[in-house]
């Protein structure tokens, strides 16, 4: 039994906001009531959660571990570590491994994985085509049957729209999501920040906001077409958004996520260094603004980070020949909290929905904080100040733009099953 005691609940599925004791009893919730109503032995365990936030369990729809096939950038192990400092208690993993997880065998390798690195749920995410190639339509069903939780060709769109079709209906027969890298590669192609001013004044190739609000145009079609759930990472571009708004005004099952960097930092923060180097590129500051509307709003579903670890060796080259990505999980809360709460821009309980409640809709489950409910939880402080430094991360890699950076603000601790796997 482990009890959580004085915290301030937080849990956007009960629509609670109010000093509660939390009691875990294995890997389930037992209790919730007032402050000192649980009765407790010796045997309990005590968390003293004075002064901070108890929340759901974070979810993370969009996160890259490299393993198998990329182990010197990221484990299993020590990605879902990092991500447990971030207070994540799951993590949904993309496929884009080497191998790829387009098959039940690697899909299967990697929840074992998990499963004896013992800490954050991971969930995997299966390719939609095979190698993710965007030729043929990978095995979903058997994957499903091993435990995948969406499909996604992430690193790249879905090669064709004819493909993406075909994609669609099967995995609305099979009631999983399709989540979809949006992005017209022929838009895109050589580009290695986003098209505008800063990118001329650099002598970067750069690609436009319409490589990504084309593609989810198209996607949006195809989802009136075939009734399946979309669901667009890391949307970045204000255009983008409002093909998502109107997709939901007319009823379609269109979701999205934003980054923490896309809501943190603009094109203009690009100075020749390989750490600001992501996919999509840094937007303009006016769909930054746009962003933080559509979080506000709830036409943005999620925070997700593309957590994306590179090992150093690859990453600290020159710009241009970089790969893209930066890490995601330990700076994710700190920066929901500096750009969208203490600005005044998001509620508290906004910011925690769009950690738990607004995932977990995605991928057709629910998280809350209520008896008989998974003993997940994440618990923070809104007013800690500290200095991230990468050099500590558990992360194998070290490419974040957010180094140094002082925060107010921070998990305090990490419950997955019942069990307490990050203390700060
Ligand atoms: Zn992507």
């Amino acid at each position: 039994m482990l009890l959580v005691k004085n915290g301030r609940v937080i849990d956007p599925a009960t629509e609670t906001d109010a000093p509660r004791d939390v009691l875990l009893d294995g890997d389930k919730i037992a209790e919730v009531a007032l402050p000192g109503r649980i009765a407790e032995d010796h045997s309990t365990e005590i968390f003293d959660a004075t002064g901070l936030i108890v929340a759901p369990g974070f979810i993370d729809l969009h996160a890259h571990l490299r393993e198998p096939g990329q182990e010197s950038s990221e484990t299993i192990e020590t990605g879902t570590r990092s991500a447990a400092r971030g207070g994540f208690t799951a993590v949904c993993s993309m496929p884009n491994t080497k191998p790829v997880n387009d098959n039940a065998s690697v899909t299967r390798f990697i929840l074992d994985r998990a499963k004896t690195a013992a800490g954050v749920r991971v969930w995997p995410i299966g390719a939609a085509s095979v190698g993710s190639k965007g030729e043929a339509i990978a095995e979903i069903a058997a994957m499903k049957e091993a435990g995948i939780v969406a499909v996604s060709d992430d690193g790249k769109p879905i090669a064709t729209a004819k493909l993406i079709r075909q994609v669609m209906e099967y995995c609305r027969s099979l009631d999983l999501p399709v989540i979809e890298h949006s992005e017209d590669v022929s838009l895109a192609a050589g580009a290695v920040m986003r098209e505008g001013v800063t990118s001329s004044r650099l002598g970067l190739r750069g690609m436009p906001a319409a490589a990504e609000s084309v593609c989810v145009a198209r996607d949006v079609q195809l989802t009136e077409l075939t009734g399946a759930r979309l669901h667009v990472a890391h949307l970045s571009a204000k255009a983008s958004l409002e093909q998502v708004r109107w997709a939901k005004q007319r009823g379609l099952p269109v979701t999205c996520e934003a980054t923490p960097h896309h809501f943190t930092l603009i094109d203009e923060d690009v100075q020749y260094d390989s750490r600001f180097k992501m996919n999509p590129p840094l937007a303009a500051r006016e769909d930054r603004e746009a962003l933080i509307t559509g979080l506000a709003d709830g036409s943005v579903d999620a925070i997700a980070t593309d957590h994306a670890p590179h090992e150093p060796a690859l990453k600290d080259v020159e710009f241009d020949k970089a790969p893209f990505g930066i890490l995601g999980f330990e700076t994710a809360l700190a920066l929901a909290l500096e750009q969208l709460v203490h600005s005044g821009r998001l509620s508290l309980m906004r910011m925690v929905e769009l950690f738990t409640t607004g995932p977990a809709r995605i991928l057709g489950i629910e998280r809350k904080i209520a008896p008989h409910e998974p003993a997940d939880l994440t618990i923070f402080s809104t007013t800690h100040e500290w200095t991230y430094n990468v050099n500590q991360s558990p992360s194998k890699s070290r490419n974040s733009p957010f180094d140094a950076r002082t925060f107010k603000g921070a998990p305090i601790a990490t419950i997955v099953a019942g069990r307490i796997l990050y203390k700060m």
